[in-house]
């Protein structure tokens, strides 16, 4: 099993020590796993959701230190950046810092709403639920587009709340694995959705099919906030994966994807 998105409380809404995130991958019999916590925002958005850029370079000392004092899994170093169009040459700066061995490309905010975030879950009933999806996938496009990332997290996050299009949005989605594609993008399987009011897999299978179709790699991610959710319900991950026909998991160092072969059983 290979987990690579996992939180730290550097976050300020996370738990647990870092040393306990890795003793509990261990206890799961993981021989892979990467932090990815939340790049520090680039904007003033959200400021509580993110470490401060001081304590970035902490967070990349302490996964490297842990990965050279855990000989038995093999620890990598990852971030979660959210995408702000407009803020890619900041972001890019940022990122270009450090050693990452692979960066996670999120959409966390349309424009100035946090979609996702419990908080502003109020902005939904005021909004046109169709346009939101579609204003989802165009920024997913935006990201893909953008150079800054190698995975696409948790692509149809947008879904979180249960909230359902009326509007048959498989264009959309084709359309927007084509520039995942096109850009040689991972995506995730991203099972905290399950742990959400809409419990399921992010993306739904529906979409992964059509990721399938378009050869899009894929990695598997528990977005952990908590020690005990590392790898958490990759059990069903897999099955859908297999599903699908997926025979393959990308891994990443330095920023380079390689393809694990799997059977996903
Ligand atoms: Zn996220
Ligand atoms: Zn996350």
């Amino acid at each position: 099993m290979i987990d690579y998105h996992i939180h730290t409380k550097l976050c300020g809404h996370a738990s647990g020590e870092m040393e306990e995130y890795v003793q509990s991958a261990i206890a799961s019999g993981i021989k892979e796993m990467g932090f990815s916590d939340h790049l520090p925002m680039v904007t003033e958005r959200g400021n509580e959701l993110a470490m401060s850029i001081d304590e970035l370079p902490l967070y990349v000392e302490t996964v490297l230190d842990l990965n050279q004092r855990y000989g038995e899994i093999d620890i990598k170093l990852g971030i979660e950046a959210d995408y702000f169009p407009g803020l890619e040459e900041k972001c890019n700066e940022v990122i270009n810092k450090f050693p990452f061995d692979y960066v996670i490309g999120s959409v966390h905010f349309i424009k100035k709403w946090g979609f996702d975030n419990i908080n502003q879950i109020d902005q939904w009933e005021k909004r046109d639920i169709n346009q939101v999806y579609r204003d989802y996938y165009t920024l997913l496009r935006k990201s893909a587009r953008s150079g800054l990332f190698d995975i696409i997290g948790h692509s149809d996050l947008v879904k979180k709340f249960g909230q359902k299009p009326s509007d048959d949005l498989t264009d959309e989605i084709k359309q927007t694995a084509e520039v995942f594609a096109e850009n040689g993008l991972a995506c995730e399987i991203n099972t905290s959705g399950l742990r959400r009011p809409i419990s399921e897999i992010y993306p739904s299978l529906d979409v992964l099919k059509i990721y399938n179709d378009y050869n899009i790699p894929i990695i598997f991610g528990s977005d952990a906030h908590n020690p005990k959710d590392v790898a958490r319900d990759f059990d069903l991950a897999y099955k859908m994966a297999a599903t699908v026909g997926y025979f393959e998991e990308s891994q990443f160092s330095g920023r380079k994807r390689t393809s694990l072969k799997r059977s996903f059983k």
